[in-house]
Order: C-alpha cells, then sequence, then structure tokens
C-alpha cells in the first residue's frame, strides 16, 4: 500500500536537495548577471554624467570667454593700448574692477605689446598686477599670435589657481597692441560639483588634476611626469609651489577614453591634504603612497576636452556596485530558497494528495472485497436456507403424510372403537329381545298371555333404548344446523339445572348456582347451550360420590369481553393422563355401557361453533371444574334494550348476594 507516495516522498526529497545544491550557482549567475547589468548601466551613467560635467566646464570657460573678446575691441582699451595715458589708465581701471564684479571674473586685466600689466580690474589691492610682466606665460604668447589663449595656472601674484583667457588687442586691426586677459577661479562650478559627491576630476595636457572637489587629489598627477619636462614644468610655476605628486593608485590603470575602467586608490591622510602645497611638499614623503590609510576602488570612466587638451574623469564608488551585487546575490539566494520551498510543499501536497488518493483506493477496494465477501456469505447462507426450506418443506409433507396416516388410523381406531361400542350396546338389547319374544313365543302358545305380555313390554322398553343410543349417533354425525342468536346465560342453566333434577339424577340442594347481575346476553343456539350444560352437570353428578355429599357449584360471571360459566364439583376429579384426551371422541372412563364418551366431544364442537371454548381442570382440594367462555353479543351489548327485558324476567340471584337457588 501507498507505494506512489513512498516514490513521490523520494523524488520530493531529491528534487529539494538538487535545488539546494543548484543555489550558489543561481546567486553566482544572478550576481554576475546584475554585476555585468549595473557596469554597463554605471558606464552608460558616467558618460552621461561626463558630458553633463563637460558642458558645465565649457559653460563656465565660456561665461567669460566673450569678456576679452569684447573689451580688445573696446574704445577705452584701444586707446590705451596705443597712447599709453596714465589717466586713461586709471579710468579703465576702474571699469575693469567694476566690470569683474559685475561679470564674476576674478580678475580683468590689460597687457601691453611687452606683457606688462598697464590697467587691472584688482589695481587698487596689495595683489595688483599693475606693472608686473606675465610675458612668460603662454596665454601671453597665444595672444600675441593672434589666438585667443586659454591657459590653467596658479597665479604668479596670488598664488590661487584660475583659468586664464586672453585675446589680441590691434589698434588698427593687425598690429598687436597688448592682450586682453580674464582670469577665472571656477570655485562656483567647484561648489557645484562638491556638492553633487562626485569624484570628478580634471587633469590638464601634462596629465596634473587641476579640477578636484576632493582638495587632496589637486596637483597630482596621474603619471610620472617625463624627466626632460618636469624641471621646465615646476620652474613655469604652473602649479605654484605644488611637488606634482603622483595620484594614490595602488591597483587598475586610469581609463584612455569612456571605457569602464576599475582602479584603486589609497586614501591621503586629511592632515596632509589640508596643508598648503609648499608646506605639504616639505612633509609628504616622496611617493604618498606610503602614507596611505585605506583603500577605495572606483570605476572610472572619461571624456576629454580637446579645445583645452584636457581630459575629465568620472570615479564612482564601487562599494555602491558590490553592496548592490551583494544584495541582488542575496535576495537571488532568498528567491530560489522559496522557490525550493514552494516545490517541496507542493510536491508534499501532491504526495499527501496522493496519499488520500490512495487511501480511498485502497478503502474502495477493501468495501468491495468485504461487500464481495459479505455476498458470498449472503449467497451461501441463502443457498443453506433454500435447503433448509427444501428440507423443512419435504419434512412438513412427511409430517403432513403421517399426520394423513395417523389421522387415517386415528379414524378407523375412531371406527373400530365406535363399532364395538354400537355392537355391545346394540348386541345386548338384541339378545335380550330374542329371548324375550322366543319366550312370548312359548308363552302364547301356552296360552299365558300376561307373561307374553310382559315380554313385549320389555321388548318395547329395549327398543326405545336402542333408539336413544342411534339418536345419541345422529347427534354426534350430525352437523348442527347453526342459529346463533343472543342467549340469556343464566336462563339457558337454570332450564339445564331444571331438566337433570327432573332426571333424579341429583337432588336440588346438592346444586348451587349464582351469578353476577346485568349479565349481557351472549351469542349461542339456546338448546344447544342446554344440552352443553345438561352433559356437564350429567357427568358432575356421575363423578360425585353420594347424593347427600354430592355439591355441585354453578357460577356465572363477566369477563372483559367474554362471559363465564364454571361448573365444578366435589367428585372423584379427572386423572392427570386423561385431561388432554377428555374432548376426544368416545374417550370414556364409564363402565362397559354405561357411557359412549361422545358428550364432551359434542360439547366441545357445540362451544368452538358459538366462537367461544371450553376446558377442564381439577380442582386443588378434589373434584372438577369445567370452564366456560362465550362470547358477547356485540349488538345487543351496545344498544342492551332488548336484554334488560329478558333478564328483568328470570333473575332472582345474582353473584353478589350469593345463595343457593333452589330448583325446582
Ligand atoms: P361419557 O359420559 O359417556 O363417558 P363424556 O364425553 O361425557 O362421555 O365424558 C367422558 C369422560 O370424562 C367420562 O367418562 C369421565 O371419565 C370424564 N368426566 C367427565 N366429567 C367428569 C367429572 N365431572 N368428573 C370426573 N370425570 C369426568
Amino acid at each position: 500500500m501507498l507505494r506512489t507516495s513512498v516514490s513521490v516522498k523520494r523524488t520530493s526529497r531529491a528534487v529539494l536537495c538538487i535545488l539546494l545544491l543548484l543555489l550558489p550557482v543561481t546567486v553566482w549567475t544572478v550576481t554576475e548577471f546584475w554585476r555585468e547589468t549595473r557596469l554597463v548601466d554605471i558606464a552608460q551613467d558616467g558618460r552621461n554624467k561626463l558630458e553633463l560635467y563637460r558642458s558645465n566646464l565649457q559653460g563656465a570657460i565660456k561665461e567669460h570667454e566673450y569678456l576679452p573678446i569684447t573689451l580688445a575691441s573696446d574704445n577705452r582699451i584701444l586707446n590705451l593700448a596705443t597712447f599709453a595715458d596714465p589717466a586713461n589708465a586709471a579710468q579703465v581701471n576702474v571699469y575693469l574692477e567694476k566690470l569683474a564684479a559685475d561679470s564674476g571674473a576674478s580678475d580683468i586685466y590689460f597687457m601691453n605689446r611687452d606683457g606688462t600689466t598697464i590697467a587691472a580690474s584688482n589695481w587698487n589691492s596689495d595683489a595688483s598686477f599693475i606693472g608686473r610682466n606675465f610675458s612668460f606665460r603662454p596665454y601671453f604668447q597665444q595672444a600675441r599670435r593672434g589666438e585667443t589663449g586659454h591657459y590653467f595656472a596658479f597665479g604668479i601674484t596670488s598664488n590661487v589657481p584660475g583659468y586664464y583667457i586672453s585675446h589680441p588687442v590691434r589698434s588698427d586691426g593687425v598690429t598687436f597692441d597688448g592682450a586682453m586677459v580674464v582670469k577665472t577661479h571656477l570655485d562656483t562650478l567647484l561648489q557645484r560639483w562638491t556638492k553633487g559627491g562626485e569624484s570628478v576630476l580634471v587633469t590638464d595636457e601634462n596629465g596634473v588634476v587641476i579640477i578636484s572637489a576632493r582638495p587632496e587629489w589637486r596637483f597630482r598627477t596621474l603619471e610620472d611626469l617625463p624627466a626632460k619636462n618636469r624641471p621646465r614644468i615646476i620652474a613655469s610655476r604652473k602649479y605654484g609651489d605644488s611637488p606634482l605628486d603622483l595620484m594614490p593608485l595602488t591597483d587598475g590603470q586610469w581609463p584612455k577614453g569612456d571605457e569602464l575602467s576599475v582602479l584603486t586608490l589609497s586614501t591621503i591622510p586629511k592632515d596632509l591634504s589640508d596643508m598648503p602645497p609648499a608646506e605639504r611638499a616639505e612633509k609628504a614623503e616622496p611617493s604618498s603612497t606610503k602614507t596611505n590609510l585605506g583603500k577605495t576602488t572606483y570605476l572610472a570612466t572619461s571624456s576629454s576636452l580637446p579645445k583645452q587638451g584636457w581630459r575629465m574623469f568620472l570615479l564612482t564608488d564601487k562599494s555602491v556596485l558590490d553592496r548592490s551585487t551583494l544584495s541582488a546575490g542575496l535576495m537571488a539566494g532568498a528567491a530560489h530558497v522559496i522557490f525550493a520551498g514552494l516545490v517541496f510543499i507542493i510536491l508534499q501536497r501532491r504526495r499527501t494528495m496522493l496519499e488520500q488518493l490512495e487511501i480511498r483506493d485502497w478503502s474502495q477496494r477493501e468495501l468491495e472485497r468485504q461487500v464481495r465477501l459479505r455476498t458470498a456469505d449472503l449467497m451461501s447462507t441463502n443457498l443453506r436456507l433454500a435447503q433448509e426450506i427444501n428440507e423443512r418443506s419435504r419434512t412438513e409433507d412427511a409430517l403432513r403424510s403421517a399426520q394423513t396416516e395417523l389421522v387415517q388410523t386415528s379414524k378407523l381406531a375412531a371406527l373400530g372403537q365406535m363399532s364395538a361400542g354400537i355392537a355391545h350396546e346394540i348386541n345386548q338389547p338384541l339378545t335380550a329381545i330374542r329371548s324375550y319374544a322366543e319366550n312370548a313365543l312359548k308363552f302364547i302358545s301356552r296360552g299365558n298371555s300376561d307373561t307374553a305380555n310382559r315380554n313385549l313390554q320389555r321388548i318395547s322398553e329395549l327398543t326405545d333404548r336402542m333408539g336413544r343410543i342411534t339418536s345419541n349417533l345422529k347427534t354426534f354425525a350430525r352437523r348442527p344446523e347453526q342459529d346463533n342468536q343472543p342467549v340469556d346465560v343464566h336462563e339457558q342453566m337454570q332450564k339445564a339445572i331444571d331438566l337433570i333434577l327432573e332426571t333424579g339424577r341429583t337432588g336440588a340442594s346438592n346444586i348451587v348456582l349464582s351469578y353476577a347481575p346485568d349479565l349481557k346476553p351472549v351469542i349461542a343456539e339456546p338448546n344447544q347451550l342446554i344440552q352443553v350444560f345438561t352433559n356437564i352437570l350429567n357427568n358432575a353428578a356421575d363423578a360425585c360420590p353420594s347424593d347427600e355429599d354430592a355439591k355441585i357449584e354453578v357460577h356465572i360471571t363477566k369477563g372483559d369481553d367474554r362471559l363465564l360459566v364454571s361448573i365444578k364439583d366435589n367428585g372423584h376429579g379427572i386423572l392427570p393422563e386423561n385431561l388432554p384426551k377428555l374432548f376426544d371422541p368416545f374417550f370414556t372412563t364409564k363402565p362397559f355401557g354405561d357411557g359412549l364418551g361422545l358428550g364432551l366431544s359434542i360439547c366441545y364442537g357445540i362451544i368452538r361453533s358459538f366462537g367461544g371454548t371450553i376446558r377442564a381442570k381439577n380442582r386443588p382440594n378434589g373434584g372438577a371444574s369445567f370452564i366456560i367462555e362465550l362470547r358477547y353479543d356485540a349488538v345487543t351489548a351496545d344498544s342492551g334494550d332488548n336484554w334488560h327485558s329478558t333478564q328483568n324476567a328470570s333473575t332472582d340471584k345474582q353473584i353478589e348476594t350469593p345463595h343457593q337457588s333452589e330448583s325446582s
């Protein structure tokens, strides 16, 4: 049983194990996929941001680029370039000062054709450019060549880095009369980048970081400067006193284009990075990597600014990617475990379902088996019953035939008995009649007529007796004509007692009759009822010892639905073995010739024909008792009208006040 569910159980466990073994594969695949996807996103995002920052930078430069171009054609500047009038210079100073304040430029100044500053917006400050010669600056030389100059450098006077834009001034449109210069700090831009929290840095044509939101990276080189250029670059003071240390790159390399590179930078201590360049140069070791406190890995992408010969780098902290990759891996792992759990639960449920189905199937099969067994049982029982019924019917047939045989035998026996009785009863008077007749003939021949007459008289008496015998036989054989009707039992009993008394078989003092008042009529035929009562009273009288001691009690009482008549005597009683055959025809204990044994049999038949019963028993103190039950007449019992008149006419002794009835 449950083989399928066991195999499903094994399968579900195997599936769970496989799914759990596949967990690292899922985590690795998802992590890698997530990392690759994120890298592509970060690269694209970096490119977009770099483009934005580049536009910002170009915009910040362009913001002030127009100023030297416009001022180069301003009459005040042209006059100053032509005549170098000090009064004019003073006016221009004020003008430039106002212009710088309005435009947000750091400094605006005019240099004559020798490179000496004639007028400047900072004319009124300690670090005034006026009188200073910056002809060595590349931006001046570019202007002298007739170009718009662009240059980033530390200020010689201010020692503050800035972006210089220059434009040639030509009073006659051809001859170089000087250069108009604007210096901007790009401070606003730096502040914006710092706010954005981006690690953005810009390197110039020498690979030196000139713009960075992180001050510790500023004026460091991406790669070592070529040895031959290094003295010249330091001498140009383009980067002030900065030692031009290397960026603390410990792993990876800087991107050459817009591809994504992974690089690791060690952290530069704050105290060192906060120092002024000169001081920092003194304190710092030649290789800054030796002072590293920690490392940060970045995803870097770059973009070039061809006009300036610069490169811009965007560094994104790789830990962000690592964290999101870790999260993705964890989520994938969790999802995998949940999936495995769900699969396991589904398989478990399937197993439970299969188990239930199997149990149901098994129950069904078991039920069918039980039904088959029960049916087989029932069929065998049916077969056995059928056999028993056959057996019984065969037995019944045998019994019936035995009974029939017995009845036939009984009939023959009864017939024999009856024949013997009749023969005895008839033979005796016949023999006597023959003797009387022969003697009568002799007496007549002798002339003794008196004796002959007496003999003839005896013959006549004997034929009477024979007639009574045959009449009894006729009564027994004849089926009585039923004329049942409502009958007053007390009245019929009284008549029967009177008849007995008339025959002289017993005296009136020997019979006691008592009865209940308001007796209802019963269904009976009156003469037959008298015949029954007479027969029983005669038997009682026969059984009693002698006339003086004989005592026959007759009680008529009311039952629920029957009327009860009991006739008791104090005679010799009935032998117990004779009780069952008392009502059989031809049963008698009387001496041969005194009784035929038909009386009680006839009584039984008559009472049954009234729908009543008759039974006999011995009394405890000796004597016999016969009890007859008779049905009440239903119609008369309901109305009771006819009955009252009959009863009123005949009752004078009632059972409530029992007393002897002196029958006359
Ligand atoms: P018979 O009177 O011709 O014998 P019955 O059928 O009237 O036939 O009676 C059958 C027998 O029942 C009697 O022979 C007698 O033995 C017995 N019997 C009837 N009545 C009584 C009685 N009151 N006491 C004792 N025996 C009785």
